[in-house]
């Protein structure tokens, strides 16, 4: 329902706050400057603003939409007028011309009666599986691996001889933290319909995760602070009573403390040492994050406030890396830019798509209460205790007991029967490694979910994927991470010395990051407890992957994370990297690194690129692949038969609510295709709207690009190309 008046809207709103935010950065120049983004010129790029659909109560809206206009705005009936077209020679005039939508073959009304095939039982294929269950639609999940939930994966050590119950003898090697704001809504819709909460139900318990920690430690340059210089000037001011002070002096007191700057001797300019910058919300920045802050902020405001409005403007940057954008858009100089990276991400991460920053950027600091949907504060983080598989088993149970979903099935290829007479129906194929089936079982549609690297092993070649696809598939690119998980003999870090109950401390060594767990943490800390020992991404992981053992990723019968044996001597290229670790634990907290080997008990090293189920970590994008690739890996293939979910499949990649967005989408389009009346009913009414698509008539087009695909491009013999009215 785009209309000139929302967008009126949206500008005045916009504009009130460009003013306010004005008066409190004069500094910051937001003026019309031909060299440097601002306020104006985002928002004079900006296109028609969209309401969002809202999610919560589609039924009603559909209701009344049904009423009004005789449309359902979930499933619309007709296509939309803004069809593809597929340019074809017309008859008349021997001129290009344009296919019409009435030309195209209506969609055939069927139920549907043979089961659907999950490729994948990640949390995006047996989230399909539960909605499929739920509309009483039979399904068959197939995984290669013997463990299910995939990138939600966790790691139990094995007790020691008489070592005591613990709530902590384990970390999270994949997903492990779920901040509740707006982007990941359907992580926590799916904890609250699994009744996982804080303080337990019968699904799980969530408990706060502490993402920093006031006294989590920073080693750059060699330096070390900011927590132990702090301990020291806070008990002063303690004793001096003005400990108040401390909040503000622990932003950015200590000047060039880490000596970044010329005038001690490093390459940053001293004049962007210590900028400072206003958020729309008030909150002051300082230094790196008053940079980050004045290029980042404007984009997340706007997708805050008018997602649709925001995406378009996102999308008109996307075809610089961060680093670019930062260089040519912001004018800042490279050694500021250098510096910026180091200490706020992975080692060449400002490498990856400006559009990939952003977005992650709103999941550690979405901009809340600029959406009018509550003040803005703190968002808080969860983990589950137990680890993140407690919620892939809920998942899991609430399938039922059956047989659906099935473990060491590596699918090797997926096929289109074509119907050999009109009344034939079109069905599916699925090739399961070293299973020939004598008669092979008819699937009505196949969702794949496994990472898009994976698939590329997947022969396809019968399912008619256009050339955007097969690109997609081969060029969208994936981020990689390495956790190295170490179970030490006492949890040294909540001891005396460092009283560290969750966050993370952030050095430019080798490690980059140690994670502080934030479950178990009232346990003793005398007693046996698993750091997180380094977090590393980008080039950081690939160097430290290099020492890493390729590993399976479960091989017991009970489908329970595998334990490794607790004396068993590391190999030579991974003792070489607990090496590292130890050194690098040494100079961050004091002690030796023979102090810390002798501490551990076990530990567990895991490279998320090298690992044949998924072949790369997450998705994460280059310079202009959003705007490019992407919207063909949100199209189903060989004529709405094959559908493609999973994290990568959706904006919002690397979290689990990527992965149910994606679910969302793929279970509308087989319901879009084949569906009931009474199963849309269904999942409109227990489902809601999507969360990616602000417009269904956005959404429904995509989807009908990708079922007309192959129609579209026979029309004309065009392999791939059909254009939309105004391209
Ligand atoms: C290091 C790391 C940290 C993360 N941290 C967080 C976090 O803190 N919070 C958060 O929300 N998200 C986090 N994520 C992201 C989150 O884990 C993923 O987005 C999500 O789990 C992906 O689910 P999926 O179903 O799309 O894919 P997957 O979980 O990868 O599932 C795909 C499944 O397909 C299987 N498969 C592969 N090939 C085949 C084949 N040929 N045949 C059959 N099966 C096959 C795989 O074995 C796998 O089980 C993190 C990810 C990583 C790697």
């Amino acid at each position: 329902m785009p209309t000139s008046f929302h967008s009126k809207v949206a500008q005045h709103i916009v504009e009130l706050e460009l003013e306010k935010l004005r008066k409190r950065n004069p500094s910051l120049g937001y003026h019309q400057d031909k060299d440097k983004v601002s306020w104006e010129m985002l928002i004079d790029r900006g296109a028609h603003p969209r309401k969002r659909v809202p999610v919560p109560d589609s039924e009603s809206l559909a209701q009344v939409s049904q009423a009004a206009h005789g449309v359902d705005p979930l499933f619309p009936d007709e296509l939309p007028s803004s069809l593809p077209r597929s340019p074809v020679t017309t008859p008349e005039t021997g001129l290009p011309g344009h296919k019409s939508p009435a030309d195209l073959p209506r969609l055939p009304e069927v139920g549907i009666t043979e089961p659907v095939a999950i490729i994948g039982a990640g949390v995006a294929g047996l989230r399909i599986a539960m909605m499929l269950k739920h509309l009483g639609i039979p399904y068959r999940v197939m995984e290669a691996s013997e463990r299910y939930g995939g990138r939600v994966f966790t790691y139990h050590f094995k007790k020691q001889d008489g070592e005591a119950e613990s709530t902590q003898n384990y970390f999270d090697v994949g997903a492990m933290r779920f901040p509740d704001n707006a982007v990941n809504a359907r992580t926590f819709e799916l904890f609250e319909e699994l009744d996982i909460k804080a303080g337990g139900g019968t699904g799980g318990k969530l408990v706060p995760y502490h993402l920093g920690t006031d006294d989590n430690i920073m080693l750059f340059n060699g330096r070390r602070g900011p927590a132990a210089f702090f301990e020291w000037v806070f008990n002063i001011l303690l004793f001096l009573d003005i400990k108040k002070t401390v909040g503000e002096m622990s932003k950015n007191p200590l000047e060039d403390h880490f000596h970044d700057g010329v005038r001690n001797g490093g390459t940053v300019p001293d004049d962007y040492i210590n900028r400072t910058y206003v958020k729309p919300n008030g909150d002051k920045l300082y230094g790196i994050d008053a940079l980050l802050g004045a290029a980042w902020e404007p984009y997340k405001f706007l997708l805050a406030k008018d997602y649709k409005l925001g995406w378009e403007i996102l999308m008109q940057h996307d075809s610089r890396s961060s680093r670019a954008h930062l260089l040519d858009i912001m004018r800042y100089p490279p050694e500021v830019v250098q510096w910026m990276e180091t200490r706020d991400s992975g080692t060449n991460a400002y490498d990856d798509a400006f559009t990939e920053s952003i977005i992650d950027s709103l999941e550690f600091d979405y901009p809340t209460g600029y959406d009018g949907q509550g003040e803005p504060g703190e968002v808080n983080w969860w983990c589950i205790e137990g680890g993140t598989e407690v919620l892939t088993k809920a998942m899991y149970k609430s399938l039922g007991i059956q047989p659906f979903v099935q473990t060491s099935q590596r699918v090797t290829a997926v096929y289109k029967n074509k119907p050999t007479t009109p009344d034939e129906k079109t069905t599916m194929g699925v090739i399961i490694q070293g299973l020939a089936e004598l008669v092979p079982t008819k699937y009505s549609h196949v969702v794949s979910t496994i990472p898009l690297s994976c698939l590329r092993g997947v022969d396809l070649s019968r399912c008619e994927l256009d050339y955007a696809q097969k690109t997609a598939l081969r060029s969208l690119k994936y981020g990689t991470g390495v956790k190295v998980g170490i179970k030490f003999k006492t949890r040294w870090w909540q001891g005396q010395n460092f009283k560290k109950q969750g966050g993370s401390s952030k050095t430019d060594r080798q490690s980059r990051v140690v994670v502080y767990p934030s479950y178990g943490v009232d346990g003793p800390a005398d007693t046996p407890g698993v750091l997180i020992a380094t977090y590393t991404w980008n080039q950081d992981a690939f160097r430290f992957g290099s020492l890493i053992d390729p590993k399976d990723w479960g091989n017991s019968d009970d489908l329970h994370s595998a334990s490794l044996d607790p004396n068993r001597q590391p190999s030579p290229s991974e003792a070489i990297l607990l090496q590292h670790i130890y050194e690098d634990l040494a100079e961050i907290h004091g002690e030796t690194a023979g102090w810390y080997r002798e501490q551990t008990l076990d530990y567990y090293a895991y490279d998320w690129y090298h690992n044949q189920y998924s072949m790369g970590g997450y998705a994460f994008f280059n310079a202009g692949q959003f705007s490019d690739l992407y919207l063909h890996i949100t199209k189903p293939a060989s004529d709405g038969y094959l559908h493609f979910g999973g994290e990568a499949a959706s904006s919002h990649h690397a979290w689990v609510a990527g992965a149910l967005d994606s679910a969302w989408r793929c279970v509308w389009e087989i319901l879009a295709k084949d569906g009931t009346p009474e199963q849309k009913k269904k999942f409109r009414k227990k489902y809601g709207a999507s969360k990616e698509f602000d417009n269904i008539e956005t959404a429904a087009l995509q989807y009908y690009r990708g079922i007309y695909a192959n129609s579209l491009e026979k029309a004309d013999g065009n392999h791939g190309l059909f254009h939309f009215p105004g391209e």
